[in-house]
């Protein structure tokens, strides 16, 4: 049986595609590999998504919007796609668990931390080498923390830490910060924040557990190793810079600047029938509330699509 619609993903993109395409009564499937949410369930405070007046976190939102397209009949599956092949009127998405056909798709794969790069960081990831605030924070009570970043996600989290650490230090490769205004004004009264500019962290080390790390100074190349206070016996590193689309799967077969997915205005992709919608594709905004835009424009596409191309 192919359903109407197959949505890739299940983060706010994906489930307001879901939200709009079940809701016009397409038979819609919803496949997300992890839990659903995506990068929002990192995300403390939601303070920007319109109508939020009291800020819900990142995992209320997105159970509410799950909750949404399930109420109107979208149906969710767990599964990680692998392959998909799209040359013939009918679609067809493979899974590690199954396989899936749809008349029309939409890719809404969203985007993934992106590394510092350091030797030891993959070992130490989850051993006190974090990208998420929300997941890890409660960890570090009354520890050290360092913020490797400086955009809007580093310097919100840093604010976020000290709800937790004792000592939050923002590290950023630069000597002024990229994130908005507003948001660093709140960080440089907060009293509990510090920071190390124009500096990397170039090497992790552990056994099992972080236990130091090796900042560079990117301007007089000066190194050095910083370990946590001798009563803590460890600290923390959140590391937040930027994102990366989860674009593999489809490289060769949609069209990509950066690997991010090119679409139209409409969400469409340069192959009929697929759409894309969320971080994943080029935009000059990546919000819950753009996301959230893309996936209903895409799923109306999709609908349109559908009408004009197969049989009731
Ligand atoms: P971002 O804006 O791309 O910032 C990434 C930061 O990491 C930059 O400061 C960058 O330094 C630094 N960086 C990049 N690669 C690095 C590396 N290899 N080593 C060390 N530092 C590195 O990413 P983001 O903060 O995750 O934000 C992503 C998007 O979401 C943005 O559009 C942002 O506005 C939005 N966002 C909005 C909110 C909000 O409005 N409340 C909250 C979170 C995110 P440079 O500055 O030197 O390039």
């Amino acid at each position: 049986m192919a359903y109407d619609v197959i949505i890739i993903g299940g983060g706010p993109a994906g489930l307001s595609a879901g939200l709009y395409a079940a809701r016009a009564r397409l038979s819609t499937l919803i496949i997300e590999k992890d839990a659903f949410g995506g990068q929002i369930v990192t995300t403390a405070d939601v303070e920007n998504y319109p109508g939020s007046m009291v800020n819900p976190t990142g995992p209320v939102l997105i159970d509410r919007m799950l909750q949404q397209a399930e109420g109107f009949g979208a149906q969710k599956v767990s599964d990680k796609i692998v392959e998909i092949k799209v040359d013939e009127k009918i679609k067809v998405v493979k899974g590690e668990k199954d396989e899936y056909k749809a008349k029309a798709v939409i890719v809404a794969t969203g985007a993934v931390p992106r590394t510092i790069g350091a030797p030891g960081e993959k070992e130490l990831t989850g051993r006190g080498i974090s990208y998420c605030a929300t997941c890890d924070a409660a960890f570090f009570e009354e520890l050290e923390v360092y913020v490797v970043g400086g955009g809007d996600s580093a310097v919100e989290e840093a604010i976020y830490l000290t709800k937790f650490a004792r000592k939050v230090t923002i590290i950023h490769r630069r000597d002024e910060l990229r994130a908005a205004k507003s948001i660093q004004e709140k960080a440089f009264k907060n009293e509990k924040i510090d920071f190390i500019w124009d500096s990397s962290i170039t090497e992790v080390k552990g056994e099992g557990i972080l236990e130091s790390f090796t900042l560079k100074n990117l301007k007089t190349g000066e190194e050095k190793e910083v370990f946590p206070d001798e009563d803590d016996g460890t600290f923390g590193i959140f590391v937040f810079v930027g994102y990366l689309p989860a674009t593999g799967l489809f490289e060769g077969i949609l069209d990509m600047e950066k690997s991010y997915i090119v679409t139209d205005d409409n969400m469409h992709t340069n192959v009929e029938g697929v759409f894309a919608a969320g971080d994943n594709r080029v935009k000059s905004l990546r919000q819950v509330v753009t996301a959230t835009s893309d996936g209903a424009i895409a799923a109306v596409q999709a609908e349109k699509y559908i009408e004009n191309n197969f049989e009731k």
